[in-house]
């Protein structure tokens, strides 16, 4: 893949309409939408199946080809000169938290329709198709499995693990599938994997960086990598007015020592340590009882590996030896290490903004996306622009119009010179 700026790349941005992609991210976020302003449209339900026949309505009147896959990932295609070649894939989710907002997901998924749009006016051929995709079930907000129809798509986790998966509302993800399958019984059925040239998902930041730096977009390198962990923290309970201090193994005190420890091992002078305890229970819990048993939660991220090995490494050693006399005992929950995106991808995100004259820095992710499993099979990227104070997965989450366009504009660069791309 070359990095270069190309004519296609420039009429396709041109031809990007700030109002029109405005105009539907309003229009989706009527779907689901909650009277404090925020929008609940969780995987799978009623509202989903709302949100994706108003997506459908809207590609089949532009004369674009839409087909859903068995987990009910929802593309649209606008075709390439070459109709079976590998499809370059863009897009995002559809499915909110339950306090969500109008852009996490909505946005990938509508600047992808808006750049569609835009080459047709723009009279933009390529050689391959360009697909839109709406993975199914993100946010894991319903079933707390997260990122199911990219994870399956990707091969990196079978359907079939996921049906039994029973949602917050006491439906089983099997049956909320085949409601939404069944909504649009006359759609074209993909196939479970496919190869795709490359993926790149469009995406509000979820953090401060680009509105404090006034960039409107990022070209993401990565996502970063995660150690949760559970520590127990194993005292002696024994009565609050009767046991000397010197003789307790209060489970509380030694997990605020090992607490401490853990600031002082993840202190990072370049901010790009993320370390939260997040959930403390402590046993039994009454104010005049000496703490028998804590446990606490860990979730330490970092963009690097080695960052993750060397300070993940050391912590077991820092807690045990902060909580003595008590004892302690580590269960991991999840390690998933980083996603680094491809060199050249991110290079073409950042040539393209270059030539568009809009402002780009790079950036890597602090949140997990459909990337991550996509960035398995297929060169991918994201590309971030801001989001006011930071905020996401809350009703008052916004991106202004001209950020929007702005993406969207890079984006339809980006994805007219990838799809003509051997
Ligand atoms: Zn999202």
């Amino acid at each position: 893949m070359e990095s270069g700026f190309i004519e296609a790349a420039r009429a396709a941005a041109a031809a990007v309409d700030e109002g029109r992609l405005w105009q539907s991210l309003m229009d989706l976020a009527a779907v689901g939408a909650r009277s404090d302003g925020g929008v609940c449209r969780h995987a799978l339900s009623d509202e989903d199946i709302a949100a994706r026949a108003l997506l459908i309505g809207w590609a089949e009147a532009r004369g674009l080809e839409v087909s859903v896959d068995e987990v009910a990932n929802l593309f649209i295609r606008r075709r390439g000169r070459q109709p079976d070649a590998a499809p370059v894939l863009v897009g995002s989710h559809l499915d909110s938290q339950p306090a969500g907002g109008k852009f996490d997901g909505a946005y990938g998924v509508l600047a992808g329709l808006e750049v569609l749009i835009a080459l047709d006016e723009a009279g933009v051929e390529t050689q391959r198709p360009i697909d839109i995709v709406a993975w199914t079930n993100e946010e894991g907000g319903r079933f707390d499995r997260s990122c199911t129809g990219s994870s399956v798509w990707a091969g990196a986790s079978e359907l079939e693990s996921y049906l039994g998966d029973i949602g917050a509302d006491g439906v089983a993800l099997g049956e909320a599938l085949a409601k939404t399958l069944a909504a649009t019984p006359d759609l074209a059925r993909r196939p479970r994997r496919w190869p795709a040239h490359a993926f790149i998902e469009p995406h509000i930041e979820q953090g401060p960086v680009l509105e404090t730096g006034n960039i409107p977009v990022a070209a993401v390198t990565g996502i970063q990598g995660v150690r949760w962990m559970n520590v127990e923290v194993a005292g002696k309970a024994g009565h609050a007015g009767t046991t000397p201090m010197a003789e307790r193994h209060d489970a509380l005190q030694a997990a605020l020592r090992a607490i401490g420890e853990l600031n002082t091992l993840m202190s990072d002078p370049h901010d790009r340590v993320r370390f939260t305890v997040g959930r403390v229970n402590v046993t039994p819990n009454s104010p005049n009882t000496i703490p028998e048993k804590v446990m606490f939660s860990i979730d330490f991220r970092h963009p690097d590996e080695a960052v993750l090995e060397d300070r993940g490494g050391r912590i077991a050693e820092a807690v045990k030896t902060a909580a003595a006399p008590c004892r302690t005992l580590i269960t991991p929950t999840l390690t998933m290490d980083p996603t680094t995106f491809p060199e050249a991808m991110v290079a073409i995100i950042e040539a393209n903004a270059s030539g568009l004259g809009i402002g780009c820095i790079r950036l890597a992710s602090g949140a997990f996306h459909d990337a991550l499993y996509a960035a398995r099979v297929c060169p991918t990227a994201m590309i971030f622009i801001p989001c006011r104070n930071g905020l996401s997965h809350h009703p008052d989450e916004w991106a202004e119009p001209r950020h929007c366009a702005e993406g969207a504009r890079v984006l339809a660069a980006t994805l007219a010179q990838l799809a003509d791309t051997s």
